[in-house]
């Protein structure tokens, strides 16, 4: 007799099993780079893995060694230098989280690690699991998509005066364009409706105006998704109020890294959470959280995130059948009330467990379907696409205009510093203005602005034509001979005759 069952294509578990594993050996294995990490990094990797393998994921695992150890051994950036070629070789690193040694002089791995293999989108679901985890936004599915190599995370910051320290925020037009294109297209492939951009560019017209315009150039080219643009401040108390209103959000680096801990905090636990960082020559894959140094060694740590983080890994690889059913079965076990200390909850929660024994009951229930949460759907090669950057912008026609330089004067007022270096000057260029941190306070200025040790003189041309490289050299030599200390000098440009400079406050 033939059951209903088997004709509706569903297939008894011992010949599935058995089919499964067969597929898996001829199957190609994926090279994967795998690191332990620190603290409970080493129990959650373990109880993932175990996972993914019954799972029937197709990896083929390289280990090495991060962090503590590492660091201990001398190594600032807390990676063996070998450690690289495995990364180069399998473009693949499943990362466990790793305990960051107090102290000056270590240098975070995951900055090193972005940078180093130019993983430029940071990309974050944050799903709440009401009722089953507790939260204030049951309807929550939004996914941050984040710069992740620059902004001020150049880390490029100098003490220039006795009172004034500076750190420089970069932004590239390739970033923002890869960034925004990434957003887009994941939100394609996931069926997502909205792509929502956060800059503060009233204030920063020039970098976050820079993110926003682009923004802007690329969302035509995806139709179908909706766009919308809000200042950060605002869109920020949005996100916290009224998550359900948001779908894909893109942002640059500072603002995404603030914001998506806030996104995975509301939508219930941050232990819940895992990332993505994705770039053209690899992809590192991990938890948010941190290595929880006083849980280790007790079996009592949550792997959720770091298997949802390796959930993230599996599509990307193109084992979107395997990562399916490893979340199916995540799903199923939440909801089935089996849950460690973070989540669990009296009359909610069925049974506490620790580490092992919640990966033991995700295993029991691979193949199974959730029934209160919605099954998630993976195809397999599911991943986002990564298209290479190419220059396609033409080269604007630069023109030097003039140059800001600025002074370490420690005991000055902004008449006594406007008449001394009026006179000043070398072949056409002229004093046009000193603005004191970003106001500007010569000629004219209001007196009760406060004024700090670090000054910003503009020369230009009384016309604002073009001058010469020699007329700058010729003009500091004159500004150090009137007794003056230069810090810095920028250069003061048109692009296509467009300002490539920003005014003061006031100006
Ligand atoms: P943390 O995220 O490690 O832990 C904060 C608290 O959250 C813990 O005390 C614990 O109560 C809880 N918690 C976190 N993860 C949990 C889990 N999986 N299961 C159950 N409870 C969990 O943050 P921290 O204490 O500020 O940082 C500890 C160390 O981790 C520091 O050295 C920090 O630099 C490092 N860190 C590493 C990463 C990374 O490797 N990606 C990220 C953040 C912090």
């Amino acid at each position: 007799m033939v059951s209903a069952w088997n004709t509706a294509g569903w297939t008894p578990p011992s010949i599935r099993e058995k089919g499964n594993r067969l597929a898996t050996a001829v199957l190609t294995k994926t090279p994967i780079t795998v690191a332990y990490g620190d603290g409970i990094g080493p129990e959650i990797m373990k109880a993932t893995l175990h996972i993914l393998v019954e799972a029937g994921a197709r990896l083929d695992i390289d280990t090495i060694e991060i962090g503590e150890n590492v660091y201990n051994k001398g190594l600032s950036a807390g990676i063996e230098p070998a450690s690289w070629e495995s990364l180069r070789r399998t473009k693949v690193f499943l990362k466990a989280p790793i305990t960051t040694p107090q102290g000056g002089g270590f240098k975070s791995l995951n900055v090193t690690v972005r940078k180093g293999l130019g993983l430029y989108a940071n990309v974050r679901p944050c799903v709440a699991y009401d009722p089953f985890v507790r939260t204030t936004h049951p309807g929550m599915d939004v996914v941050i998509v984040r710069e992740n190599e620059e902004d001020v995370y150049g880390g490029i910051e100098h003490r220039q005066t006795d009172q004034v320290v500076q750190c420089l925020k970069i932004i590239s037009r390739p970033a923002c364009e890869k960034i925004v294109r990434y957003a887009f297209e994941y939100a394609r492939r996931y069926g997502r409706k909205k792509v929502t951009c956060f800059t503060k560019d009233n204030i920063m017209k020039m970098t976050d105006g820079l993110f926003h315009k682009v923004f802007e150039e690329i969302a035509p080219q995806y139709p179908e998704i909706e766009r919308e643009h809000w200042i950060v401040d605002i869109g920020a108390a949005k996100l916290a109020d009224t998550p359900e209103l948001f779908d894909v959000i893109v942002l640059p680096n500072l603002y995404g890294d603030v914001l998506s801990d806030v996104s995975a905090q509301i939508a219930g636990s941050v232990g819940l959470a895992g990332s993505a960082n994705i770039g053209e020559h690899g992809a590192m894959f991990e938890a948010i959280h941190g290595s929880a140094p006083r849980r280790a060694g007790q079996d009592v740590a949550n792997p959720s995130g770091l298997l949802l983080g390796a959930v993230l890994m599996l599509v990307h690889i193109g084992q979107g059948d395997i990562a399916e059913r490893v979340h199916n079965a995540w799903l199923k076990t939440i909801e089935d009330g089996i849950h460690t200390y973070d989540i669990f909850k009296d009359g909610v929660s069925k049974q506490k467990v620790g580490t092992t024994d919640f990966a033991k009951a995700v295993v029991a229930r691979i193949g199974q379907r959730p029934i209160h949460f919605k099954p998630v759907v993976y195809q397999t090669g599911a991943a986002a696409k990564i298209e290479p950057w190419h220059d396609t912008a033409k080269q604007a026609h630069k023109e030097l205009v003039g140059v800001d330089v600025f002074l370490h004067v420690r005991e000055g007022v902004p008449n006594e510093i406007g008449e001394r270096l009026r006179n000043v000057k070398a072949g056409t260029l002229q004093l046009q203005t000193i603005a004191n941190r970003g106001s500007s306070v010569w000629p004219g200025g209001h007196p009760e602005t406060f004024c700090s040790d670090h000054w910003c003189c503009r020369f230009m041309a009384p016309d604002n034509s073009t001058i010469t490289h020699e007329q700058i050299v010729e003009l500091l030599a004159s500004v150090w001979k009137a007794g003056y200390d230069f810090i810095k000098t920028e250069g003061l440009y048109t692009f296509d005759g467009q300002p490539g400079f920003s005014l003061g406050q006031g100006q």
